[in-house]
């Protein structure tokens, strides 16, 4: 493998901050978070299939079908669902519930109905949320053949007493399951694996927006040489994680890092939640733009979230972590009708799109190298290695990382170890082992 040539390349990766006009990524994702809001996805069936058409207008995507029934570990791939419409109608044929206004308000994966029934009957299967009586809850079905509805607290209330006409129109039975996968071959066959679960309807920050940022980082990279290879995955979620690992299984040790993202498109604070092993180099590589991005919350791995449920289970222990802005389960809209296009912003969206850019710099970037003067400082005034462009406390700073670098470049150390002692920036050091480099004073360590 040839090593990533040192000098300045016009197209690599690190130059982000540069080059992205501000905002305006942020709004294409919003965009395409809008275009994909109203499908009614599911595990399977056509809502997710339409959903992995559409990203591959974007992207190129190549999407795979696993029939039911395959085993996958411990699993089985479920009958495929699908919905064309649904309704509770009262006696003067008015919809009162209808699918077609929100698809939150049918169970997921409910078996069809065709029925006429009371009030008192149809109640076990009505689910509402009564200390937010304006939103519709999301609830799901998959494992467990049955039937619901799902309705706002208001909607409960004014329901009388009577016979309604209840009428899910879906069907349930062998077919398939869906997932895409966007691969970017690079210098390396070793892998960056990006993940984010496709398999949500109406909600916008779990997880179009993961979707909606794997999409515009895969955008990216298809634009830009780099050193590894890049797989984006876009699966439901735990059974399809399973179906991917089940089905790919001796491809796993080519990924060297991975996030899943979800849940990055609130205006939390970002949350970086370590894989397994906790040290990895993508952990170390989030921690590092996180502490020099604002405010933050690490959390150890535990087995409880997304898909990093099966990466870091024990039998493949892949050094995957999740990035997320405010988790699961700690913000009142989530899985409810108000996470949607409002509670998404653009500048939140782009603020989760730099980072990702910020830890793929630190991922193309981190090498080891080797001071080619290690007997006492070089002078690097008569290099022209001291002063240069930019403000008195650049200068400074660049300075000081030319020193740290030439000190710790003894092929122990990486370079975003360097810049986790010294306090400065990755991008910072990178640019001082650039310079070093174009003076012969630093050489990359050959593997
Ligand atoms: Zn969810």
């Amino acid at each position: 493998m040839k090593p990533v040539a040192t000098d300045s390349q016009n197209m690599r990766v690190a130059d982000i901050k540069i080059e992205l006009a501000a905002g305006e990524a942020g709004r294409e994702m919003h965009q395409l978070i809008a275009e994909l809001y109203p499908i009614c996805r599911s595990i399977t069936g056509d809502g997710l299939r339409d959903t992995l058409r559409r990203i591959g207008q974007q992207i190129p995507l190549k999407v795979y079908e696993v029939a039911s029934g395959t085993p996958v570990f411990d699993w089985t791939v479920p009958q495929e669902w699908n919905i064309r419409d649904a309704y509770i109608k009262d006696a003067s044929g008015k919809r009162v519930v209808d699918f077609k206004r929100s698809n939150l308000h049918v169970v997921n994966y409910s078996v069809p109905v065709q029925r006429t029934m009371s009030l008192e009957e149809l109640k076990p299967h009505l689910f509402t949320l009564p200390d937010h009586p304006d939103w519709i809850p999301y609830r799901t079905s998959y494992y467990k053949e049955s039937w619901g509805f799902c309705l706002s607290q208001r909607q409960l209330a004014e329901l009388a007493a009577g016979e309604y006409e209840v009428s899910i129109d879906s069907s349930l039975q062998d077919g398939h399951l869906t997932y895409g996968e966007c691969y970017l071959p690079g210098e390396t066959s070793d892998e960056v694996l990006f993940s984010s679960h496709v398999c949500h309807p109406s909600l916008c920050n779990d997880n179009l927006s993961g979707v909606s940022l794997a999409v515009f980082l895969a955008k990216y990279l298809q634009s830009r040489p780099h050193r590894y290879s890049y797989r984006f995955l876009f699966a439901p979620a735990t059974i399809g994680a399973i179906t991917w690992l089940a089905k790919n299984e001796r491809q796993t040790a080519r990924i060297k890092h991975g996030l899943i993202l979800t849940c990055v498109g609130d205006a939390g604070r970002m949350t970086y939640k370590k894989s397994r092993r906790g040290t990895a180099e993508v952990d170390r590589a989030v921690a590092h733009v996180l502490k020099h991005g604002g405010d933050h919350e690490t959390l150890e791995f535990s087995p409880w979230g997304y898909d990093e449920r099966q990466f870091c289970s024990p039998g493949f222990n892949l050094p995957v972590g999740c990035l997320m802005r405010t988790p699961n389960g700690r913000f009142p809209e989530y899985h409810t009708s108000a996470d949607n296009l409002e509670f998404v912003r653009p500048e939140h969206l782009e603020d989760s799109y730099r980072k990702c850019l910020g830890v793929v710099d630190i991922l193309e970037n981190n090498r080891v190298y080797l001071n080619q003067n290690p007997k006492c400082e070089p002078r690097l005034g008569k290099r022209g290695l001291y002063g240069g462009l930019g403000s008195k406390a650049q200068v400074e700073r660049h300075e000081l990382a030319l020193l740290w670098v030439l000190n710790f470049s003894d092929g122990e150390h990486d370079l975003l170890e360097i810049a986790e002692k010294s306090g400065l920036e990755f991008s910072t050091i990178r640019q001082a082992a650039d310079a070093l480099c174009q003076h012969q004073l630093l050489e990359l360590r050959s593997n």
